[in-house]
């Protein structure tokens, strides 16, 4: 469940009508929702309260200081893939030992910052990556918490650009290969081993894949505590899905997912860490755009709006789906159209939808495209020279932009000319 609904027939945000937000700070808009960002960390906390437990938002998929301000008050940790992150996350107030680092190609003055700012943990992913964090570590004279990243090598049965637990994809060392690299970091004495690290996808829509996942890691932690190693921690990643579309699909809910970590590694005593990013901010977000025209073409109608592939990337880089809907509630029994719904950056890959059924529209209606709050913002762009669309966040009756759209003079001044040009 969300907190955007129709009242009186017009589309809310919380408290707040979407027009009322269209006419403060013009469109298009993302626009995200308090109560469902705390509702969706709650459901996840709740779903682990059987045991020790921390919900590391994987900030990624919003990485909004207010956003992630939210989580940290909520007793959230985070889990950051960039310096970029750890340094928004504290500045958003989120404690170090709530930090985990994440990513396959951490540098070294990344982890070098991270060691001084305080850090929960480091999932490593490589051989050399380890050797480099212990010689950081060494030379400030500390050292460096880490898990490692195992790839167990599952279809998590999602779109292949955002599946990462195959042994064909980037991620971790092959579960096979852990006694060896275990082995390695506990000789390594600029190094902690705490736990073990899995991710397998995002967007999955079945918990089997995690389950076969979880388990291997289950049967992974018992070999090498009797190889002598500590493991205290597991991580078990991200990656639970979110109906998109919300006829046909009802992907595993938060409770599902706990009992079923409960089954398969709750006899283990250990402390679980899971980072999801998509359940927490997917649903608590909308884009609201504004009708540009509609224009009639061959056999099919275009409804042109003023956001773009660059503002919400996603249909056009993973053929996402994302629900289409008028602000201002159709009457029952009104006509429909097919349209094509597109933007007017200047390839054909800017299309959010083809062939969608949607109530009739005019030139400056308003529509919200649904489930945006995750991957919107932060994967926007300002290809075709377009200003980055201003973030706004509601609580009840207040909404507060927490980021400004960029004037124009702010884009043109970006760009420096030389002097000798
Ligand atoms: C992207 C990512 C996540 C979050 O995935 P969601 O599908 O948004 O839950 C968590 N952990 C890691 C390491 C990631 O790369």
């Amino acid at each position: 469940m969300d907190h955007f609904l129709y009242r009186d027939g017009i589309l809310h945000a919380e408290n707040v009508p979407l027009p009322e937000i269209a006419a403060a700070v013009g469109t298009p808009f993302y626009c995200y929702s308090v109560a469902t960002l705390s509702r969706h960390y709650r459901l996840f906390d709740e779903a682990l309260s059987w045991g020790d437990h921390l919900v590391c938002y994987a900030m990624k998929a919003n990485s909004n200081l207010a956003v992630v301000k939210l989580m940290a008050d909520l007793g959230a940790g985070v889990d950051v893939v960039s310096i970029g992150e750890y340094l928004k996350a504290k500045a958003a107030g989120m404690p170090g030992e709530r930090i985990v680092f994440s990513g396959v190609g951490k540098t070294r003055d990344e982890m070098r910052i991270a060691l001084e700012g305080g850090i929960r943990q480091f999932n490593v992913e490589s051989e050399p990556e380890m050797i480099a964090l212990n010689e950081v570590a060494l030379s400030m004279d500390t050292v460096a918490p880490i898990t490692v990243r195992v790839n167990p090598d599952v279809d998590a049965k999602t779109h292949a650009k955002i599946a990462t637990g195959k042994s064909e994809n980037k991620f971790g060392i092959p579960i096979s290969r852990a006694h060896e690299v275990y082995a390695m970091a506990a000789a390594m004495p600029g190094l902690k081993v705490v736990g073990i690290d899995v991710h397998i996808g995002s967007q999955l829509t079945e918990l089997e894949p995690f389950e076969l996942a979880y388990a291997k890691v289950a049967e992974l932690t018992r070999d090498l505590r009797a190889a002598g190693h500590e493991i205290t921690r597991l991580d078990l990643g991200g990656g639970l899905g979110i109906p998109y579309a919300r006829s046909n699909e009802a992907p595993p809910l938060p409770t599902d997912y706990g009992a079923m970590v409960q089954r398969v590694l709750g006899d283990l005593d250990v402390e679980v860490e899971i980072e999801p990013g998509r359940l927490i901010a997917g649903n608590a977000g909308v884009m609201v755009s504004k009708v540009i025209y509609v224009k009639e073409g061959e056999g099919r109608r275009f409804l042109i709006l003023d956001s773009a592939m660059n503002d919400l990337i996603r249909p056009s880089m993973y053929e996402a789906f994302h629900d289409i809907v008028p602000v201002v509630e159709p009457e029952p029994g009104k006509d429909l159209t097919e349209y094509d719904v597109v933007g007017p950056v200047c390839e054909s890959g800017d299309t959010f939808a083809k062939g969608r059924v949607l109530p009739d529209f005019k030139a400056d209606d308003l529509v919200a495209f649904r489930s945006a709050g995750a991957y919107g913002a932060v994967m926007s762009s300002e290809y075709n020279s377009r200003p980055l669309i201003p973030e706004v966040l509601v609580s009840g009756e207040h909404f507060d932009v927490i980021r400004a759209r960029p004037t124009f003079d702010d884009l043109i001044n970006r760009d420096t000319i030389p002097v000798w040009l």
